[in-house]
């Protein structure tokens, strides 16, 4: 494909076809729009009346379009649409061990109450992460397994900043105005480590979230030869203008064994990285927080049935 600029009326349309190209365009114009399947902007443009002068489409980059499978994790390119990535998930849990996927199983599963066929098909992974909405129903997940995203701009060398540290503010990203989010590295997860996803909507398909949540942990044998969760990451979407890491839960589960008295500890951390007023934003403070307590019960049961 060839490189494009197209001249409107009302836009100017860039499609390059380079790296180079691309960032190029973001450090000559950095108010230019990068448009990939055009569910948010397109929101933007037609309802609350946004106006893109210049418009620019990665979608013929190739670092933009990876999907390169490693040894401990999988690069994926910001461009890749939710049904591609889908897709290459569907295959490497068919082909690899159960534990190494158990991440990826999450994702899918999230996926299937993520918009519907036509959203999925073409939405891109950049499109939801950049946005910044503190009820994406990926953004969890990121955080939760610890995916690291990887941004440049023009002459400089890539960054790589992990999902827990990329979301500032209500739809504001630790992105600086000429970067692009180039790829997102998703890791495998390894032997005792178990992932799940939540989501509660008013309805079951095809609905954006009232609080959604990504959760991992991770055990070791202890030296007294107990298991022990070494690892415990937890992160709530819905439950504050961002994407939050419950850091408090983290620390008060991590290092015991799974029992009912740490998920006591837990709970009781739980409105100290939640709290809701009863007057918050979107409402329904109440039915909000027992959702997260109760996501958080249900991935102690989980992770309490898969252990050996
Ligand atoms: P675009 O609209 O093309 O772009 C979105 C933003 O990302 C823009 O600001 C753009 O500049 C920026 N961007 C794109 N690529 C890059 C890049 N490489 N570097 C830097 N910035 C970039 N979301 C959910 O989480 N759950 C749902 O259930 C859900 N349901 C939906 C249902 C409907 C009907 C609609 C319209 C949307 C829904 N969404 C949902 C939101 C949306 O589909 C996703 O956020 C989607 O992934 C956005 O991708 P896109 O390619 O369409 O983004």
């Amino acid at each position: 494909p060839q490189s494009l600029q197209l001249p409107g009326p009302v836009c100017t349309w860039l499609r390059p076809v380079t790296l180079q190209e691309l960032l190029l365009s973001k450090q000559n114009t950095p108010s230019a729009k990068l448009i990939v399947g055009n569910t948010e902007v397109g929101i933007e443009v037609k309802f609350k009346h946004m106006r893109y002068p210049v418009l620019v489409a990665p979608t013929h980059v190739p670092e933009l379009n990876a999907l390169e499978v490693r040894e401990k994790d999988i690069l994926l390119g910001a461009s890749v649409t939710l049904t591609q990535m889908r897709d290459l998930f569907r295959e490497l849990i068919d082909s690899r061990p159960a534990y190494q996927t158990c991440g990826l199983a999450a994702v899918v599963e999230q996926l299937r109450w993520f918009a519907g066929n036509q959203i999925r098909n073409v939405s891109s992974l950049a499109g939801n992460i950049v946005t910044g909405s503190p009820i994406s129903d990926l953004n969890p997940l990121w955080m939760a397994m610890g995916a690291t995203f990887i941004v440049q701009e023009l002459g400089s060398e890539p960054r790589h900043v992990p999902a827990t540290d990329f979301f500032l503010g209500y739809r504001k990203v630790d992105l600086r105005p000429a970067e692009v989010l180039v790829q997102i590295l998703v890791p495998f997860m390894r032997e005792l480590e178990y992932v799940r996803e939540f989501k509660q909507a008013h309805r079951r398909e095809d609905d954006i979230a009232i609080v959604n949540a990504g959760m991992r942990v991770k055990f070791e044998l202890s030296e007294s030869s107990k298991l022990v969760a070494a690892e415990v990451a937890i992160a709530y979407g819905g439950m504050a203008a961002k994407t939050v890491m419950a850091k408090e839960v983290a620390a008060a589960m991590q290092g015991k064994e799974w029992d009912t008295s740490a998920l006591q500890l837990g709970l009781q951390a739980l409105p100290k990285d939640v709290p809701l007023a009863p007057d918050v934003p979107g409402g329904m403070a109440e039915f909000r927080s027992s959702l997260a307590a109760s996501f958080l019960y249900k991935f102690f049961v989980h992770a309490s049935l898969k252990l050996p």
